[in-house]
């Protein structure tokens, strides 16, 4: 059997694949098992931040694999350490919690909610907020969090003390807290899964005004907008509202899994010895790695991020075959007037990826992809979105 065979004999078939085998890459570029080579304006999903195999990732990740790559938490370890210091010191954020994925980093968040609102206001106060169209992960209380009944159908019941509202409605948000008495809200600042939907500025700004009458926490969701994906280190940074609690995940590890759960002020002591864990959380070789990733996210490479994020707005707004274009940074969400399976195919075809999101194109390209290569895959989709719209 071929991978393509044994694949669709032995593993679970909850992904929709693209029919398409990765077996190298370097930098913005992956090569399939036939050796055609594409420009990747996908980077797995926002996690390959700086693209793949990128050198100094390699060293940071290998010297720690020669030193020691597991200890659990019975131990000290520097690479965590040092990452977490790192991390507080960007963000402002007073402790951090690390898991191994972006569910697991929202499930650490919603936890701490609740263990602050019990010591606060008692057991009996702990709904959350969440917006429709979100996507917070798929675990049995993330699903739950997520405002999109097509992702809980056959998998009722979910964990209780979850409310979802229309997102930039502070009318709606205040309302339902005050209803359900709820204890936080939890956001994406860029809904991506939902379509790249960028949160406005004025709803974000109420949100923290909400926090300010009611006592309630603000939990963003940085999972995909974090780690300078949408041009600033986290995506909060843009709307001028400093979380309680910060969850991030997919562009931090730069390839390997890692999840982390910023804690800030109000909720930095909330967990105490043996009131959560992970086996692997904080492994010392994905923190050596996220921590040069991080370090690598300078003003320089935001502020390229932010040209570059222009640079695809104005050549895609107003293109043929082009009917709207969101996003923020390198997330940017296409509307296409084509069918967007058949654009990603043609895309593919033409040697580009890209990835979609509800019904948009979605465009997640390395954080330092070469302007000439990001050119010509622009040069590419606007081929595609206009020859798409003719229904060729
Ligand atoms: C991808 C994603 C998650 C889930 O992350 P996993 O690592 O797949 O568990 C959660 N929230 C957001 C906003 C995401 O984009």
């Amino acid at each position: 059997m071929n991978t393509f065979e044994k694949d669709g004999q032995y593993i679970a078939h909850t992904y929709a694949r693209f029919p398409l085998q990765i077996v190298s890459g370097k930098g913005s570029l992956l090569t399939d098992a036939d050796g055609k080579e594409y420009i990747d304006l996908g980077t797995g999903i926002a996690v390959n931040t700086f693209g793949t195999a990128d050198g100094e990732w390699i060293d940071a990740v290998t010297d720690q694999l020669k030193k020691f790559s597991h200890t659990s938490n019975l131990f000290y370890s520097s690479p965590c350490a040092d990452l977490a210091e790192e991390l507080c010191r960007r963000t402002g954020m007073k402790k951090v919690f690390f898991s191994n994925s972006g569910a697991e980093a929202n499930e650490c968040a919603i936890k701490a909610a609740r263990g602050y609102a019990a010591q606060k206001w008692g057991k009996d106060r702990y709904t959350i907020i969440t917006l429709n169209n979100s996507f917070h992960g798929r675990t049995i209380t993330t699903l739950a969090a997520t405002g999109q009944e097509i992702f809980h159908k056959d998998f009722n019941p979910l964990t209780p003390g979850f409310i979802s509202v229309p997102a930039n409605d502070i009318e709606a948000v205040k309302n339902a807290v005050l209803e359900h008495n709820a204890i936080a809200v939890m956001f994406e600042t860029v809904q991506g899964e939902g379509g790249v939907l960028p949160l406005e500025e004025s709803f974000v700004k109420g949100l923290a005004q909400l926090r300010e009458e009611t006592g309630i926490l603000l939990i963003a969701d940085e999972v995909q907008t974090g780690n300078g994906r949408t041009g600033r280190l986290y995506g909060y940074m843009n709307f001028g509202v400093i979380p309680d609690i910060v969850t991030t995940a997919k562009g931090l590890g730069g390839g390997l899994p890692i999840g982390a759960t910023l804690l800030g002020d109000a909720v930095e002591n909330v967990y105490q010895p043996g009131s959560h864990g992970s086996t692997f959380g904080g492994n010392p070789v994905a923190c050596a790695g996220a921590l040069n990733i991080i370090n690598r996210i300078d003003d320089n490479l935001l502020s390229d991020v932010r040209k570059k994020s222009q640079y695809i707005f104005e050549s895609l707004t107003d293109a043929s075959g082009v009917k709207s274009v969101s996003g923020l940074g390198l997330m940017i969400g296409i509307e296409p007037v084509g069918d967007v399976k058949q654009i990603l195919a043609k895309c593919r075809e033409k040697g580009v990826i890209a990835l979609s999101a509800k019904n948009k194109v979605r465009l997640l390209p390395p954080l330092n992809i070469p302007m000439n290569l990001l050119e010509q895959a622009v040069g590419v989709l606007k081929d595609v979105f206009a020859e798409c719209a003719k229904g060729e």
